[in-house]
């Protein structure tokens, strides 16, 4: 019977790290961004803390939080912010990718209305304005970065 050395087990190098742990990890970093984050800036900025974190482990626990409704997904962006229970319109800077939500339930019930109105059911309803922040437009007017 051939011997399998020890170091060729199923023993990982490092421990494995449990789901609720890489929750709360992934969170804290999108919670103490200034802008939505998205899984590669996630898993680059782990790394360079010394939590390695791959790419595919952070995709599963993103999708992890969003179905716990924890963070959501900026869509235009590809990124991810701290839920908040309210939704809105989100306005999205396309130099500087600052984000501001403006409670606004009115529009996303027009929206619902009128899918519903020619048959169409919407999963969800994303809207997202892009443009440019005051102070981005601010630097385009006056030419500064
Ligand atoms: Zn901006």
């Amino acid at each position: 019977m051939p011997v399998i050395p020890a170091a060729l087990g199923t023993a990982p190098s490092q421990p494995r790290r449990r789901k609720r742990e890489l929750d709360e990890l992934i969170f804290d970093v999108i919670k103490n961004a200034s802008v939505p984050v998205g899984a590669y800036a996630i898993s680059n900025f782990l790394s360079e803390t010394g939590d390695n974190v791959v790419p595919n482990q952070v995709y599963r626990t993103l999708v992890r939080l969003v179905e716990d409704e924890r963070i959501r997904r900026v869509e235009c962006l590809t990124a991810f912010v701290v839920a908040t229970p309210q939704q809105g319109l989100d306005l999205v800077c396309a130099s500087c990718h600052q984000i501001v939500t403006i409670p606004n339930e009115a529009i996303r019930k027009d929206l619902e209305s009128c899918a519903h109105n020619i048959g169409f059911k919407p999963n969800r309803i994303v809207v997202e304005l892009i443009g440019h922040c005051d102070r981005c437009s601010s630097a385009i007017d006056t030419g500064c970065d």
